[in-house]
């Protein structure tokens, strides 16, 4: 038996079907999208890597348990029961559910922010994460290890913080103005990278030094556990929950989009470890954005869903699979010479760009170049992590200058086969074989917030 990647651990009892399109159908139908795949209906796209969030396919136990959800307002016994897994699985005192993380980040994050000119520290924020940073009034600064940035090189944990630029970036702007530190598990923005257990334990360390609190980001905090189970010495015979809470010890407070690691298709949490203040605060904050604290956008079926959801991530065979799949794809990409980001991380393969199609300059976006390049040859879609993603600096209105033109081909959880895996490396070796002929595109509409999901624009003709 090939155990090199293990097979689905699940048998399917129900299917959506899903159909090809002709390539002249989708040439017109991603002019008409405005070149940006966000605008193309999922019912045009054959195999749909756009992302892992709220894509996952639920269990048995999920579909079951829903129909014992109750009515929920205030006090509905579907809060109960979730809030009982989440207090299991962190470990914190307090718990209120919202509608996905970036409800989380909205409630959240401005409670930190106390006066003008704070900064929140992250290893990479993700999109919505700075966003919401910057909407609170405060600067976004990202603070990973440079090892992140080189593709090739073989690194356990290339989602680490670099300790000592954190250290000197908390001396420079002074401890006062750090907001909090977020450390984003795994790191989502430069390729599900994992951050190790160490490498979280001195994050925490520096951050008491200077009496800085940390948040989670743990979108993907069970996946970042395996990770640790899998390359970090002494976590080899350690259970998955047990990494997980020992992940959580080292920060105040938890966000979480349920989309992912909680496979549900709707969800968030805010955890907070032990300051009753702080969750005061967000109990107010939260009414008048998600809801009442104990639904928080969420009815009792979709609570039911995740109490059960967020156990199952915890499977370390699910895990394994999930971990195996991804992976898959990103091998035979590498075979064929495609550049990806090494090693594979856990959601999703990232394809960079800037080397596959270096006659595009960044202002041309050379990984929309390429998204757009695999949807015309297979109907699948992927989604750029570069430029455009980044967007500007809110100070000066430049492009953000971006390291890595990321190609994000993002698999969700539990929905496709490793077949399907073999038509989306097909269709990117093909591209990358006939790269020369990828053409930078350039805006007909540039959004001002967040750009990258509703801009729109048109290949440059050379
Ligand atoms: C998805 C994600 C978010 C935002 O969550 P939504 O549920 O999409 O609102 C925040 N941080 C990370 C790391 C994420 O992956």
């Amino acid at each position: 038996m090939n155990k090199k990647y293990i097979a689905e651990p699940y048998r399917i009892k129900m299917v959506e079907p899903i159909r090809e399109t002709t390539r002249k159908e989708r040439e017109m139908l991603l002019k008409n999208a405005g070149y940006n795949p966000f605008s193309l209906r999922s019912e045009d796209v054959y195999i749909d890597l756009l992302t892992d969030s709220g894509t996952g396919a639920m269990s048995q136990e999920q579909w079951g348990a829903m129909m014992v959800g109750d009515e929920a307002y205030a006090g509905s016994r579907s809060f109960f029961k979730l809030e009982s897994v989440v207090k299991n699985i962190t470990g914190y005192q307090y718990f209120m559910p919202v509608h996905q993380g970036r409800g989380a980040e909205q409630v959240f994050l401005p409670q930190l922010v106390t006066k003008k000119g704070m900064f929140y520290i992250s290893n990479i924020h993700f999109d919505t994460t700075r966003a919401h940073v910057e909407l609170a009034g405060a600067r976004a600064i990202d603070c990973v290890i440079e090892e992140c940035f080189n593709i090739d090189l073989d690194h356990p944990f290339k989602g680490n913080f670099d300790l000592v630029h954190l250290e000197k970036l908390i001396l420079e702007k002074g401890k006062e103005n750090i907001a909090g530190i977020i450390m984003t598990i795994t790191n989502n923005s430069a390729g599900g990278q994992p951050v190790s257990m160490a490498n979280l334990k001195a994050v925490k360390e520096i951050a008491n030094k200077f009496n800085i609190p940390t948040i989670i980001d743990g979108a993907r905090y069970a996946e970042n556990a395996f990770f640790i189970k899998e390359r970090e010495k002494g976590y080899e015979n350690k259970a998955i929950i047990d990494i997980v809470r020992e992940e959580c010890s080292y920060a105040d407070v938890f966000l979480m989009s349920a989309k992912k690691d909680g496979l549900v298709n709707m969800g968030g949490i805010i955890a907070i470890k032990d300051n009753e203040q702080l969750y005061n605060q967000c109990r107010v904050a939260v009414i008048p954005y998600e809801g009442f604290p104990t639904y928080g956008g969420l009815n009792g079926r979709d609570m039911e869903a995740l109490a059960v959801g967020l156990m199952e991530a915890l499977d370390e065979t699910y895990l394994r699979h999930r971990i195996d799949q991804v992976r898959y794809l990103g091998d035979k990409l590498k075979a064929a010479g495609v550049p990806i980001q090494y090693p594979i991380g856990g959601h999703a393969v990232f394809v960079e760009c800037k080397r596959m199609a270096p006659h595009i300059p960044s202002e041309q976006f050379p990984a929309l170049s390429v998204t757009n390049a695999i949807y015309l040859e297979a109907g699948i879609r992927a989604v750029e992590i570069g430029t455009l993603l980044l967007g500007r600096d809110p100070d000066t209105h430049e492009n953000i200058p971006c390291v890595l033109e990321l190609m994000r081909l993002a698999i969700p959880r539990r929905v496709y086969t490793y077949r399907h895996m073999d038509v989306v490396a097909d269709a990117v070796i093909h591209v990358y074989q006939h790269r020369n002929e990828l053409k930078g595109y350039e805006f007909t509409y540039e959004s001002p917030i967040l750009r990258h999901f509703t801009s729109t624009f048109q290949p440059i003709e050379n």
